[in-house]
């Protein structure tokens, strides 16, 4: 029997409530009081205080289900749409978490008892990563879970360590991966074909336990804590047997939306599935508050709404049609998430005016990209060119990338970065334009967020750099 994405996401809630956590609400896509953050990625960043310490709630133990965004930053899946069967820009977040309450044990516990009972996952087709050094890991999944050894593999990367910051809670971590089964390209974690679909990561458990020092010495915790996060469309896909993320329900209900809107048969294609992923950010965020603009979040947005269109463009697709989707989302999503349905006209609204204003230029950069692929030599595209679409046509660089690597080429970034840099110091040197136009060129150095950097184990939260 298959279960539905909501009936997953209720089960999980109802799981860890009757284990005694309190059910939280997803907070919004916007993070508040974090200027390190771009976006909402993970379900512990709403827990952030609560783990340093620095805020107390009355409850311990609690659950969520986190809408995110991984389209920027250090997490950015934008360029993984379309590509993997795993990734999205926004997907839901299934977490419990242990604030200096349960640990290792029981955190390992409740994963495996809510996959293997609840869910009834077959366990032959489960294993895990460890860090390489946590014994105490190998040892619960390996003698009170029952875990062959072979199935539990240590990794020595910063995969499976994690840190807040470069001082700070910090610890261990072990995944949860399912397999998919020989037919499908890939495998396991650590092996030289695991970026492949085969082995599929589904659960994140990390193991907060230690205290780095400024001198780098990791003092243990007095109260370690959990933070455990698992895809929802992922687990979806096992559960209804399916693949690939954008075979479940969720998104067959808004591929054969799309796939009708735009008039096309070919259910499989590509660019349905990215307009079925890009609707869902583009909605979301629009709902959280984002506006499409010329810099930071907004542009993000900006930039996800032009590549959705781009590729109706691709399909073939003559009308505007990219916000009629919202209809369909808010019937899928609206019961979880009211504020979709609350909205959906202002989402549409802005939707439809932002395709309107990029369909204009759209066509005509287009065909300037198309003439110049058929007589480039070699596989890069001139940053000269990439600016220029970006400039005069509206191009956020990484659509012209997204049509490049299509078919085989690549931009030559650098070149972008000087062409850009170019037209900024002409601009200011004639000092005839605005602040507006400084902002356009502002977002695209930005660097953007880097937090919860992880190298080798040690970890930076770096700023929002904006210059
Ligand atoms: P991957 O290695 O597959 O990119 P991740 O290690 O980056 O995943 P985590 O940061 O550990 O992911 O996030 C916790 C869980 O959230 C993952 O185990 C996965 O199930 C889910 N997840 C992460 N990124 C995405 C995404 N872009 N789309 C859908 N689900 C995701
Ligand atoms: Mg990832
Ligand atoms: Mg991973
Ligand atoms: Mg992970």
């Amino acid at each position: 029997m298959t279960r539905s994405t909501a009936d997953i996401r209720r089960a999980f809630i109802d799981f860890f409530q009757a284990n005694q956590h309190q059910a939280v609400q997803s907070s919004s896509l916007v993070p508040h009081d974090d200027p390190t953050l771009l976006f909402t990625n993970a379900g512990m960043n709403q827990f952030k205080d609560v783990f340093l310490g620095m805020d107390k709630r009355d409850y311990t133990r609690a659950v969520s289900s986190q809408r995110c965004v991984r389209a920027g930053g250090k997490h950015n899946d934008l360029e993984n749409v379309g590509y993997t069967a795993r990734h999205h820009t926004f997907f839901e977040m299934l977490g419990n978490f242990s604030f200096g309450d349960y640990f290792k044990k029981d955190a390992i516990r409740f994963a495996w008892t809510f996959l293997t009972e609840e869910l009834g996952l077959d366990k032959e087709k489960l294993l895990v990563t460890i860090y390489h050094t946590d014994d105490e890991a190998f040892d619960i999944w390996h003698n009170i879970i029952g875990l062959p050894e072979n199935k539990i593999i240590r990794i020595a990367t910063s995969d499976n360590f994690w840190s807040m910051g470069d001082t700070g809670p910090c610890g261990p971590c072990s995944e949860i991966f399912y397999d998919h089964g020989e037919h499908i390209w890939g495998g396991p974690p650590g092996s030289p074909e695991e970026d492949g679909d085969r082995f599929i990561e589904i659960w994140n458990l990390v193991f907060m336990q230690f205290n780095r020092q400024a001198d780098g010495e990791m003092l243990p915790l007095p109260k370690p804590s959990i933070d455990t996060g698992m895809g929802l469309e992922r687990i979806s896909a096992i559960l209804q047997d399916v693949h690939s993320n954008y075979e479940i329900d969720l998104f067959q209900s808004l591929i054969k939306s799309a796939a009708a809107i735009i008039g096309t048969d070919d259910i499989t294609s590509k660019s349905l599935r990215v307009i079925a992923d890009h609707i869902r950010s583009c909605s979301f965020l629009i709902a959280d508050g984002v506006m499409p603009s010329n810099e930071g979040r907004g542009y993000v947005l900006r930039r996800i709404i032009r590549r959705a269109v781009r590729h109706g463009y691709k399909l073939g697709c003559e009308n505007i049609f990219f916000y009629k989707l919202v209809q369909t989302l808010a019937d899928e999503m609206g019961a979880a998430y009211p504020e979709l349905t609350s909205q959906q006209a202002m989402i549409e609204k802005v939707l439809k005016l932002e395709e309107e204003q990029f369909s204009n230029t759209l066509a005509r950069g287009m065909g300037i990209l198309t003439d110049a692929l058929k007589s480039l030599e070699g596989d890069k595209i001139p940053g000269e060119l990439a600016f220029k679409l970006y400039d005069t046509y509206g191009f956020p660089v990484d659509l012209t990338n997204d049509v490049a690597r299509e078919q085989g080429y690549e931009v030559d970034q650098a070149g972008f970065e000087v062409a850009m840099q170019k037209q900024r110091e002409m601009a200011q040197a004639a000092g005839k334009f605005g602040a507006d136009y400084n902002n356009v060129i502002r977002t695209e150095v930005e660097t953007e967020f880097t937090g919860y950097e992880q190298v080798n184990g040690t970890a930076n939260i770096k700023q929002i750099v904006v210059d």
